[in-house]
């Protein structure tokens, strides 16, 4: 077992003593305020649940560890990830590090090789990784065109069975829109209906880049709309997710989501191209956005590694939409994780802290942190309709990520590799997987 830097207590009753917590991150919870928006408080457990949260100092010393004013944080939710891609690399690099040379390299591996043994194997080794790393809710993508959505659906159910209590996991259909023009439409939204799933597909044809607006764009888009509404099923969308000012699908379906009052929830990734779009581009987008209660996730690192990438020539641009102008017109923004270890992004290790600290680089969630820490914990958690997921409030399940660091400073500046992770108020092994047990399968050598 990987040692944390402290012994958690394993017993029914404990209490996390001195500890820190982001008030942002602890509704309802009172106490002294640091500096940098953090409480300093003591948090009772009791039977795998938050009994209290009270100011530090006032719980019994013989109740529990006298922390040292770590920072402790809820489990985080990954709203927005590719589990059935993920840890090809070694067989499958991309090679050019380009979007282009990414679709095209996951094509031919998909083709060849995605049967159910080696989706589930990879998959599996994800949802271990970011267990270890304190996750405790996950939405996966799954490539939905026909015939991988039959392979690929039953091992998303099989695993979200077998990883109940754990992970909660979610899945979303992937694919371009071609096929909503034809029959499989249908039978790709009853599969994801039988599923519990969410209905997606990237705006953008079949073999095409996100290049400006695709031809028949908006008789594509309502089909989708026709499919979620006879199933009641939520949208959650891949769009615009280039450089290209003229990607501008994004007001186009929040246009179409408020008049056709859509009911459910839509999700929209990357949405990139709005960020390089002339200031009433923007204003225009941002207000049909926020009007349709759209709810938009960026992915920081995997945007950073494949938006503006041209062989010999310095990247110019950092590939994130604007999630502070969104925050601040009231609309819910996530930050996710997306590819790890595929041809859409070299790196990664399904770890939210690292998702999280990138972000805050990447887009400048800073000065003052405020309550971004949210976007990485309690909003998407509340995107996936987990409502006591990704908050420490009391009767909330003792999920709890206890870090040494003592300050947004600390914390940001170092891996925080020996955090303690804590289940139903017990510590778990934060051993990660190894990497020779892919071996096999990715075809390393
Ligand atoms: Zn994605």
């Amino acid at each position: 077992m990987t040692a944390g830097f402290f012994e958690a207590p394993r017993a029914a009753e404990f209490a996390l003593r001195n500890v820190r917590v982001p008030a942002t991150l602890a509704p309802g919870a009172v106490a002294p305020a640091t500096q940098d928006g953090h409480l300093d408080v003591d948090i009772a457990i009791a039977s795998g649940r938050i009994a209290d949260i009270v100011p530090a100092g006032t719980i019994d010393v013989a109740r529990g560890p006298d922390l040292r004013r770590s920072v402790v944080w809820p489990t985080f939710a990954d709203v927005h990830t590719h589990l059935d891609k993920g840890h090809i690399w070694p067989r499958a690099a991309n090679p050019d590090g380009t979007f282009f040379g990414a679709l095209t390299t996951v094509m031919a591996d998909r083709q060849a090789n995605w049967n159910a043994a080696d989706i589930e194997a990879r998959f599996d080794f994800a949802l271990r990784c970011a267990y270890a790393h304190g996750v405790s809710a996950v939405r996966t993508h799954l490539d939905s065109f026909s015939p991988q959505a039959e392979i690929s659906w039953p091992v998303f159910a099989k695993l979200r069975d077998r990883w109940e209590g754990r992970i909660a996991l979610q899945a979303s259909s992937i694919l371009a829109m071609d096929p909503f023009a034809t029959g499989e439409g249908d039978r790709l939204a009853d599969l994801v209906a039988r599923h519990g799933g969410q209905l997606g597909c990237v705006t953008r044809l079949a073999g095409e880049d996100h290049v400006g607006v695709p031809a028949n764009f908006d008789d594509y888009m309502t089909r989708v709309f026709e499919l979620a509404e006879a199933r009641g099923l939520d949208l959650d969308l891949h769009v615009d997710e280039s450089g290209d000012p003229e990607a501008r699908t994004m007001i186009r379906i929040a246009r179409m989501a408020a008049k056709r009052k859509f009911k459910g929830a839509i999700l929209m990734g990357h949405c990139c191209s709005l960020a390089v779009q002339p200031d009433e581009a923007i204003e225009a987008t941002l207000a049909a956005c926020a009007e349709a209660r759209i709810d938009v996730v960026s992915l920081p690192m995997c945007n950073m590694y494949l938006q503006g990438r041209e062989g010999g020539r310095t990247p110019r641009w950092r590939g994130v939409t604007l999630l502070h102008e969104m925050k601040a017109r009231g609309m819910r923004v996530a930050v996710a994780g997306d590819n790890v270890r595929d041809p859409f992004y070299a790196y990664g290790d399904h770890d939210m802290l690292e998702t999280f600290v990138q972000a805050v680089r990447i887009l400048q969630l800073d000065h003052p942190m405020g309550d971004w820490p949210q976007a990485a914990t309690t909003t998407p958690a509340d995107i996936m309709k987990l409502p006591a997921t990704g908050r420490i409030a009391r009767g909330n399940p003792a999920d709890l990520i206890v870090m040494r660091a003592r300050s947004h400073s600390e914390l940001l500046s170092r891996r925080q590799s020996d955090r303690v992770v804590l289940r139903d108020g017990m510590a778990i092994d934060t051993t990660l997987p190894d990497y020779r047990e892919l071996d096999a399968i990715v075809g390393m050598k």
